[in-house]
């Protein structure tokens, strides 16, 4: 199974994801933790990623086709995956098309933007594995440290109010014109938030079926 999840920063594909990964055994392909990872090893990917990132500006388009095409090459993508921040523009879905990979289905994550921004301020993420956390909705088991690996809990720089508003208006900017794109190839399936991960869950796992 080839999935997609689309949705706005914050609107929970990262959350979705590790649970849709368990519940289908297949692995989540997230290029938001690629990038942290490479910023941390100070590798020259992370490097030229970096000020983007920071900004809340999209990376660019050829960063992201290279790192996304060679992570899917790898054996564990062999029986499918998820897709977790990626494509976020018309020419990241192209070259995937390009590349002969088809999605059985693009589950669009419905989220207000205002609801977006309450969620964003509580956002935790594992400096070290990349999980995430929200200080009310998702808390971890012990407060700042990972039920994952027991890594540290921090909050991403790009969380910053100014950043999410800017993020924002890049999402509907160039990641929302990918609902006609792949609603055109009949693959597009909208889900509303519907107040609780585990009940968003249910309604993601009811339209896969
Ligand atoms: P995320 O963790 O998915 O919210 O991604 C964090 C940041 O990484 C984004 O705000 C972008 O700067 C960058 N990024 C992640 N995935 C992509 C992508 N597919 N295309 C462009 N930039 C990306």
């Amino acid at each position: 199974m080839k999935l997609i999840l689309l949705g706005a920063p914050g609107a929970g594909k990262g959350t979705q994801a590790a649970i849709l990964a368990a519940e289908l055994g297949i692995p989540t392909i997230s290029t938001g933790n690629i990038l942290r990872a490479a910023i941390k090893n100070g590798t020259p990917t992370g490097m030229k990623a970096k000020t983007y990132m920071d900004e809340g500006h999209l990376v660019p388009d050829e960063v992201i086709i290279g790192i996304i095409t060679e992570r899917l090459a790898e054996s564990d993508c062999a029986k499918g995956y998820i897709l977790d921040g990626v494509p976020r523009t018309i020419a990241q879905a192209e070259a995937l098309e390009a590349a002969g990979i088809r999605f059985d289905h693009v589950v669009s994550l419905e989220v207000s933007d205002e609801t977006i921004e309450e969620r964003m301020s509580g956002r935790r993420v594992c400096e070290h594995c990349g999980a995430s956390y929200h200080i009310k909705a998702v808390p971890p088991r012990t407060e700042g440290v990972c039920d994952v690996c027991g890594g540290k809990l921090v909050t991403r720089k790009d969380d910053a109010p100014e950043t999410v508003k800017n993020r924002l208006a890049v999402y509907h900017r160039e990641t929302e014109p990918l609902k006609d794109f792949y609603k055109s190839r009949g693959v597009l399936y909208p889900v509303e938030d519907m107040g609780s991960v585990e009940a968003t869950s249910k309604a993601i796992l009811a339209v896969l079926k």
